[in-house]
C-alpha cells in the first residue's frame, strides 16, 4: 500500500470540501460502538450528494481504495487500521422530510430519530427500529430487522451512487432485499438517499409498541456495554446466541473481548478489548458452534482494515 496515496488525494479534496470536512489519522475506537480498532488514514464528512460525487470521482481516478460508513454499530475496523479513504455520513448527510405518508432521509439520518419522526406524525411502520443504533444508509444496506419488521417493508426506493460517481435510483425490487444484505452491499453501492412509505396510525399506539420493543431490548440485550449487535446472522432453523450458549461459551473470554452473559449472540467489549481479541473470538465461536452442532455461523459484523 502506498502510504502518500491516499493523503495526496485526501489533500486534492480542499477544493470539494472545507477543512474540517477531511481529517487525517483518525482513531476508530471513537467512531465504532464496539470502541476498538486502529487508525484510519482519511476520513472525509461530505454534506452533499455533489461532493459525494466529486470525491468519488476522485478517488476513482486515483485508484485509492475507500469504503463507507454510517455510525459503525455493525462494523470493527481491525488494530492495524484502515489504509484507504473513508466516508463518513452520519456527520453532515442527514437532512429529512416528510411529504404525507412518505419520509425521505440522506443516508446518515439516524434510524431510530427517524422511527421517532414518524410516531410524532402518527406514522406506522418503523416501531421495530426505534432501538437500532445505526444510520438510514447502514441500515439499508443490512436491511436492518427487528421484532418481525425489516427496512424492506418501508423502504420504496433509494437513490445510490457506484465508485464511478453515478448516480442512480433503485426499486424496492432492484434493491433485492434478502436476510440482512441488499444489492447495495452485493454491488459495492452507497445509499445517498431514501424513500420510505409508512401508513397513517394512532400516534399513542405507535409509541406504545416502541417503547414495548425498546423495553424487550433493554431487558435481554447488554447495552450497558460497547458492542457491534448481533455478530452472527440468525442461521436457519437456529438462533445463534443459543447456539453458542449449548456450545459452553457463555461469557467466554478473549483479552477484554467477552460473549456476553445476558446474550450471547453479542460480544461485549469488557472495556480493554482490542480489535484483535473481538476477531480471535469471533473464530473461536464459530469453531466451537461446528464443533457441538455442526452449524456454520456466519458473521453479521463487517471487519475492515488489512
Ligand atoms: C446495541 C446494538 C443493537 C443493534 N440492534 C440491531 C437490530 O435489532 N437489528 C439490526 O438489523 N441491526 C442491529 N444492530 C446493528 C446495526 O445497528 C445495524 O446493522 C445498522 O443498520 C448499521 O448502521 P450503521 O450506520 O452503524 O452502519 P455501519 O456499521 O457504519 O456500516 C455497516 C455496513 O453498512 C455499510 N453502509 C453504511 N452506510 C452505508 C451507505 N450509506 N451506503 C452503503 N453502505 C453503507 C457499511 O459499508 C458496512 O458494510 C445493532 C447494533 C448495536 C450496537
Amino acid at each position: 500500500m502506498d502510504y502518500c496515496k491516499e493523503m495526496e488525494v485526501a489533500k486534492d479534496f480542499s477544493s470539494i470540501l472545507d477543512k474540517e470536512q477531511i481529517l487525517f489519522n483518525v482513531p476508530m475506537n471513537e467512531h465504532t460502538s464496539m470502541q476498538v480498532g486502529g487508525k484510519a488514514k482519511v476520513i472525509v464528512l461530505p454534506s452533499s450528494i455533489e461532493q459525494i460525487k466529486q470525491v468519488l470521482e476522485r478517488i476513482y481516478e486515483n485508484n485509492v481504495p475507500c469504503y463507507v460508513m454510517g455510525k459503525g454499530t455493525n462494523l470493527i475496523v481491525r488494530d492495524s487500521g484502515y489504509d484507504g479513504i473513508l466516508i463518513m455520513l452520519s456527520h453532515n448527510f442527514s437532512k429529512t422530510k416528510i411529504c404525507d405518508n412518505i419520509i425521505t432521509a440522506q443516508s446518515g439520518a439516524s434510524i431510530a430519530s427517524i422511527s421517532n419522526l414518524a410516531c410524532r406524525h402518527s406514522l406506522s411502520g418503523l416501531e421495530f427500529a426505534a432501538g437500532i443504533p445505526g444510520t438510514v444508509g447502514g441500515a439499508v444496506a443490512m436491511n436492518a430487522g427487528a421484532y418481525d419488521g425489516e427496512m424492506k417493508d418501508v423502504v420504496i426506493e433509494a437513490t445510490c451512487i457506484n465508485k464511478e460517481g453515478e448516480v442512480f435510483c433503485l426499486s424496492l425490487e432492484e434493491l433485492q432485499f434478502g436476510y440482512r444484505t441488499s444489492k447495495i452491499q452485493k454491488q459495492n453501492f452507497f445509499v445517498l438517499e431514501v424513500n420510505m412509505e409508512l401508513t397513517p396510525g394512532i400516534k399513542n399506539q405507535i409509541s406504545e409498541k416502541m417503547k414495548l420493543l425498546n423495553n424487550r431490548r433493554r431487558e435481554k440485550q447488554p447495552l450497558n456495554l460497547p458492542s457491534s449487535g448481533s455478530i452472527f446472522k440468525r442461521p436457519e432453523g437456529y438462533y445463534a446466541g443459543k447456539l453458542i450458549e449449548d456450545a459452553g461459551l457463555k461469557g467466554y473470554k478473549i483479552g477484554g473481548a467477552q460473549v456476553s452473559e445476558k446474550h450471547c449472540g453479542f460480544i461485549v467489549n469488557t472495556g480493554t478489548a482490542t480489535a484483535t481479541d473481538v476477531i480471535e473470538l469471533i473464530e473461536y465461536i464459530k469453531r466451537k458452534v461446528f464443533d457441538n452442532s455442526g452449524v456454520v455461523l456466519q458473521q453479521e459484523v463487517k471487519i475492515l482494515g488489512g
